[in-house]
């Protein structure tokens, strides 16, 4: 009896029922053992039932019957793609674009030399800094005339002078020794406090800076993690919608949290909130929208999203990396701003527990500078690193780097305060002008009008449009844009272009609507001479068309992973 793990009680009901009136204790360890296999085999039937029940649940009969498909299509394609003659042909294919790709972003000539060692003797100053203007001077796209969509968020000759005055008063300060620097730590809880009032924070809001808008994210995503995990969550799952930014997946990835995207229908292109509904499960850790999103510049329905959170009691995140100091000045700004009749997108939703703001991106910060906001302590808890027993000491970091540059905070700080708040609200007029402006041209100039169409209806800083009627293809205007030298986002699903305003780009706003007009002309053109030609296919495309249209229409991605891959090596070729 005693190797039995059943209460004797148990054990006497369970001999009577099968029959037995008196027992060996053999007899009853073996049916301890069935028994106990049995109680293991419902478990496990219960585990995947209930699986199953919230898979369902979330992707409907229909979306679980998609689901399958696709993995077995691109099972498919995975052996296809791996036949002997295909791969090889695949594979050079594959070299051959990244050949290409190297030769366009790897500079190289008479004119520049290459430095793979240490110079035995450091270069004169005078010397480096002749080398320094020269790779300034690098053939590029031109940014500094307005043509680059994002990408430099620029506040003005006067406050870069202002932070490079930053910087080399605090090059070598760290925060991780606040006794050392008190300026940094003082300027850093500052810039937390300000941006906090910014997105309407209570007294109790909380904060930490990172070293940008995919660091705010991913600490945002780690710390719903281990609250959940406090709260014995071991399967942590997390809603986003489709145009939520990479770097939650990203997020996802790193922390092993399963990953559910949910659709943003037209015409709004808004996250559909009743389908979030259905994937929340006793698993979820974590909702999140965007304020507003990067492909489409879309505002989620925050109001909602909230309501959600707050009845099944699950930390929201909005993601407002991009909209920033622009979404945030909206309304002094005289413009209207999101869900303003329903209480905002922001901490005044009772729901949201976490908002990313990204200073370097319209707080005109250097490069390097996110916030990521809690609605109180008890969230920011969570994303903290305590280690007491390592043997360098206690070990305490509030997120992912241990030293970080106290330069950058310092650069930061001092660009918050050299703008101001009608600083900020002037460039978000110029900003929201520029792109209205651009808005209005696709809806009605009559060339653009005819062709592309605006996505959803955005009203922040930016714009995204696609072609109407399959007479031309999005990704052919990307490449005639790239030609006369812009630098505007080519998106997938739907296929489409973006432009970010930024203060250099809005200055360039009527140049970007004439020469989209030409290059529909151009492309026109081409299309009616195909059609003369009896021609159905366009050859020599360019490279957006080549990376979204060709490779990108194969469902298998591994084609576009290698591609991707090779660009990422291209980058450490020196
Ligand atoms: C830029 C951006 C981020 C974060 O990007 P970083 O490049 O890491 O700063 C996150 N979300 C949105 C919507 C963005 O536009």
């Amino acid at each position: 009896m005693k190797s039995s793990i059943l209460p004797i009680a148990l054990q006497n009901k369970l001999a009577g029922y099968s029959g037995y009136s008196r027992v060996s204790s053999a007899h009853l360890s073996a049916l301890n053992l069935d028994l106990l296999k049995n109680i293991l085999f419902i478990l496990f039937i219960l585990r995947y039932t209930r699986k199953t029940f919230y898979s369902l649940r979330g992707y409907g009969i229909f979306g679980s019957i998609r689901n399958l498909y696709i993995s077995l299509r691109l099972f498919c394609y995975g052996l296809f793609l791996r036949m002997p003659g295909v791969r090889g042909q695949v594979d050079k294919q594959v070299t051959e674009a990244i050949t290409k790709l190297e030769a366009k972003l790897v500079k190289s000539g008479p004119d520049v030399t290459r430095y793979l060692t240490l110079p035995k003797d450091g270069w004169s100053t005078e010397q480096v800094r002749a080398e320094l203007d020269k790779l300034a001077a690098l053939e590029h796209t031109r940014w500094e005339d307005g043509r680059v969509s994002g990408a430099v968020y620029h506040g003005g000759e006067d406050l870069l002078k202002l932070q490079a005055e930053a910087f080399g008063q605090f090059g070598v300060a760290n925060p991780i020794h606040p006794d050392v620097f008190p300026g940094v730590r003082k300027m850093e809880a500052e810039v937390v406090a300000m941006v906090l009032a910014l997105f309407n924070g209570d007294s109790g809001g909380a904060g930490v800076t990172t070293s940008g808008g995919t660091e705010s994210i991913l600490m945002a995503c780690f710390a719903a993690r281990q609250r959940a995990r406090a709260l014995g969550i071991k399967k942590p799952e997390m809603i986003i919608p489709d145009t939520a930014h990479a770097a939650f997946i990203k997020a996802c990835d790193y922390f092993k949290i399963t990953l559910h995207r949910v659709e943003c229908p037209e015409p709004e292109f808004k996250v559909n909130v009743a389908h979030v509904r259905r994937f929340i499960n006793p698993n979820t850790i974590l909702l999140v929208g965007s304020a507003p999103n990067f492909p489409h510049g879309i505002v989620d329905d925050i109001p909602s999203l909230s309501k959600l959170a707050v009845y099944h009691d699950i930390p929201l995140h909005v993601d407002c990396c991009l909209g920033s100091f622009v979404v945030a000045l909206l309304k002094k700004a005289g413009f209207p701003s999101p869900y303003e009749e329903q209480g905002g997108f922001d901490f005044r939703q009772p729901g949201v527990t976490s908002i990313s703001v990204d200073t370097h991106k319209y707080g005109f910060a250097p490069k390097g500078n996110s916030v990521l906001l809690y609605r109180n302590e008890s969230y920011r808890k969570h994303q903290y690193f305590i280690y007491p027993d390592w043997s360098g000491g206690v070990y305490a970091s509030p997120s992912i780097a241990g030293s970080r540059p106290g330069a950058l905070i310092a650069g930061c700080w001092a660009s918050l305060m050299n703008v101001g708040e009608n600083g900020y609200i002037k460039s978000c007029t110029e900003i929201i002008n520029a792109a209205r402006k651009f808005e209005t041209a696709v809806r009605t100039d009559p060339t653009i009008s005819l062709h592309m169409e605006v996505i959803g209806n955005p009203i922040v800083s930016v714009v995204a449009f696609r072609s109407k009627n399959g007479a031309i293809d999005i990704y052919d205007i990307a490449d005639d844009l790239s030609a006369k030298g812009w630098h505007l986002n080519a998106l997938q699903s739907p296929p489409a272009i973006h432009c970010a305003f930024t203060i250099p780009t809005a200055k360039a706003v009527d140049q970007l609507v004439a020469d989209l007009t030409e290059v529909i002309g151009k492309e026109l053109e081409k299309a009616e001479q195909r059609k003369r030609e009896g021609k159905s296919y366009v050859l020599n495309r360019g490279d957006t068309s080549a990376l979204y249209g060709v490779a990108g229409s194969i469902p298998d991605k591994s084609i576009v992973g290698k591609l991707a891959e090779g660009f990422l090596n291209t980058l450490y070729k020196a």
